[in-house]
């Protein structure tokens, strides 16, 4: 990664609380947020505004040459865009969503994309970056100084994106272990990493959330910084 920027690489499933927290810590601390779902989420639209299938892969490489992805490290300005084109709100579809899973377990993909957000949090010039995603502790950022795993049980989690989406608990549960198990080859959730704190908010709000990871944060990075 970078010697100068300190990483803060926080890895968790949909839910966990993992978005919303490293976007509050990052405002708090004065340092950037890096969303990789937000990366993965914008290949998949590209793949599908090409009139590609992403679970071809050949079709994937080839979408690459043509990827040009703007992904900013503002935690208050989430615009993606891609080609110049705004998807800050396509990427979230359930179509572009279900079709990350095409192209999630390509190693070529997964380096290309790595190498975008390496690049992003490297060249930043920020006191620390929050990175956020599945394989941030473990591939990502394996030398980040902080690195934690946000989880919480399915059913708060389901819970939580039902809450936020609107939607039926049970059909949100069900969407999720599709996801956890699709998932399931780039995070595990049953056990961390030698060396990554794990942070269970299933008890917790979010202001008691935010309270632990900064905890990990403060202890990892001895004491405050960043203000
Ligand atoms: O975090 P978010 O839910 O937006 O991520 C969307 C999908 O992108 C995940 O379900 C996962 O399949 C993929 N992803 C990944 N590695 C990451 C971040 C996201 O495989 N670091």
């Amino acid at each position: 990664m970078t010697d100068q920027t300190p990483i803060i690489a926080i890895d968790g499933p949909a839910g966990s609380g993992k978005s919303s927290v490293s976007k509050e810590i990052a405002r708090r601390r004065g340092y950037g947020y890096l969303d990789t779902g937000a990366g993965y989420r914008a290949l998949s639209w590209h793949v599908l505004s090409l009139g590609r299938d992403t679970a071809d892969t050949d079709a994937v490489l080839d979408a690459l040459s043509s990827f040009d992805l703007r992904l900013g490290l503002d935690p208050d300005d989430r615009t993606v865009a891609v080609q110049g084109t705004d998807v800050t709100a396509a990427i979230r579809t359930p179509e572009v969503t279900a079709a990350i899973a095409g192209f999630t377990r390509v190693a070529e993909v997964r380096a290309f994309l790595n190498g975008i957000f390496r690049r992003l949090a490297g060249e930043s010039g920020l006191e620390g970056v929050v990175i956020e995603g599945r394989d941030i502790t473990s591939v990502v950022a394996p030398d980040a100084p902080v690195r934690i795993l946000m989880t919480a049980s399915p059913e708060v989690r389901a819970q939580r994106r039902g809450l936020e989406l609107g939607a039926d608990t049970a059909e949100v549960l069900a969407a999720q272990a599709a996801r956890d198990a699709s998932d399931s080859h780039v995070l595990d959730l049953a056990q961390a990493d030698p060396g990554v704190d794990v942070v269970d908010t299933s008890d917790l709000d979010f202001e008691q959330s935010i309270d632990a990871v900064l905890t990990v944060i403060d202890r990892k990075l001895g004491g405050r910084d960043g203000r």
